[in-house]
């Protein structure tokens, strides 16, 4: 119920009261829930409350890459991780664009399985040598989670194809893909529509208050209630919840103006994976650079920096396309939610109130999923 404002009894009653779950959050983790949630009840009435005129964070700002981890990355996670956490992360990511293909159809999102590659600069042979030792121990670590497929190979000979500079080495893992990631939220907010999921924009909220068997949510646009409420806030998270372990880090991208003969197909990374390149429509996405200043970019506001910004044009006109003559088309920034560990945050805050936040700069993969196990859990109280 809404407390201010001058609403109808027409708004009132068909956009407004009454929600039985309100999910704050329109990213690919809320909008997932809000839709399992009617998948499994459908007569729950389910709001869905978004700050932005589009979704404001990171599902519709990121690289669109459908992938579960490079050599490098697995290797520097199983620094800190037990293997068998490792191996149950890639397999959730593996389910989780499963999931998002399923739920979405391929041709809706524009999913090209075009295979990832992990480059290694010439002169950065410890790290490549690193990866390149531990392909088998990886590959068999890894295997059961990708359905017994062996993931990572030596691609050397591939890097010409590619009109690369300074690369010295690469590794490919053939089951990476790609999606428009623009598209595939259009297809989750048209899900959801078919579902009689109710989305509203434009509208922050501010507080949360447990009182009486309902929730109440405060926002500029008036007083909602709810019996349940899912957090879906990703990289905001604190901002209602400051104990909640989610710190954000800010992303940086661009893309070119069509290249013609482009030769670069499929997605990859570098630098242990804080450099990130792809296709698309002809173009170039590259994104990255966070490593620069980690201190500059934990930050929850959206904007560029000159650090990041030269880096990125450095290496796109002197590694990704030396000699020819890239522009430089669109730049934007989204919002990653992080923390220490690598899974994300699944649980009740409060009696009624559960948070699904933190995909690790990962949601594209793991965003699903989440949203799913998180609607399970809102049901099952
Ligand atoms: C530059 C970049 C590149 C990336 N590349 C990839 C990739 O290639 N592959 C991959 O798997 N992942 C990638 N990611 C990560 C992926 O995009 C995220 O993990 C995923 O989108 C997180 O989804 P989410 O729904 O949890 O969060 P978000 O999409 O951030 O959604 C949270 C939503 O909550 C809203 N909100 C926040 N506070 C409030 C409030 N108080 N009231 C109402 N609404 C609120 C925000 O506006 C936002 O829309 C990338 C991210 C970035 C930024």
């Amino acid at each position: 119920m809404m407390s201010t404002g001058n609403f109808s009894y027409w708004e009132r009653t068909a956009f407004i009261d009454n929600a039985d779950v309100i999910v704050i959050g329109s990213g690919i983790v809320g909008l997932s829930a809000a839709l399992h949630l009617k998948t499994r009840q459908p007569k729950l009435k389910v709001l869905v409350l978004e700050r932005g005129f589009l979704p404001s964070g990171a599902s519709t700002k990121n690289a669109g890459f459908a992938c579960f981890g490079t050599a490098s990355e697995q290797l520097q996670a199983l620094k800190h991780t037990p293997d068998q956490e490792v191996a149950r992360l890639a397999n959730y990511k593996w389910r989780g664009l499963q999931r998002l293909r399923q739920n979405l159809g391929d041709e809706n999102i524009d999913y090209h399985q075009h295979g990832g590659y992990e480059l290694f600069m010439e002169g950065e042979n410890a790290g490549a040598n690193e990866a390149i030792a531990h392909i088998e121990r990886l590959n068999n670590l890894l295997k059961p989670a990708i359905d017994g497929h062996d993931i990572y190979a030596v691609a050397d000979a591939k890097i010409a194809d590619f009109g690369f500079d300074g690369v010295g080495h690469m590794i490919y893992n053939p089951f990476e893909g790609q999606i428009h990631t623009g598209k595939m939220m259009r297809a989750l907010l048209n899900k959801c529509y078919q579902k009689d999921v109710l989305v509203l924009n434009g509208c922050e909220i501010t507080a949360i208050d447990n009182e009486a068997g309902h929730i109440h949510l405060t926002s500029p646009q008036g007083n909602f209630k709810a019996k349940k409420v899912i957090m879906a806030t990703n990289a905001f998270a604190k901002q209602l919840y400051p104990h909640l372990q989610v710190v954000p880090g800010r992303g940086q991208v661009l893309v070119t103006k069509p290249i013609a003969g482009l030769k670069l197909k499929g997605t990859y990374h570098f630098n242990e994976g804080y450099y990130y390149f792809r296709n698309i429509d002809g173009r170039v996405l590259f994104g990255g650079g966070r490593n620069i200043d980690f201190a500059a970019e934990e930050t929850p506001e959206f904007g560029h920096t000159d650090a990041v910004k030269q880096k990125l044009t450095d290496y796109l006109h002197n590694m990704i396309l030396p000699r020819q003559d890239a522009e430089i088309d669109y730049w934007w920034s989204g919002i990653m939610g992080f923390g220490e560990e690598l899974s994300p945050i699944v649980k009740q805050v409060e009696p009624n109130i559960f948070c699904a936040v933190r995909c690790n700069g990962m949601g594209v993969a793991m965003g699903s999923l989440v949203g799913e196990e998180v609607a399970e859990l809102a049901i099952s109280f």
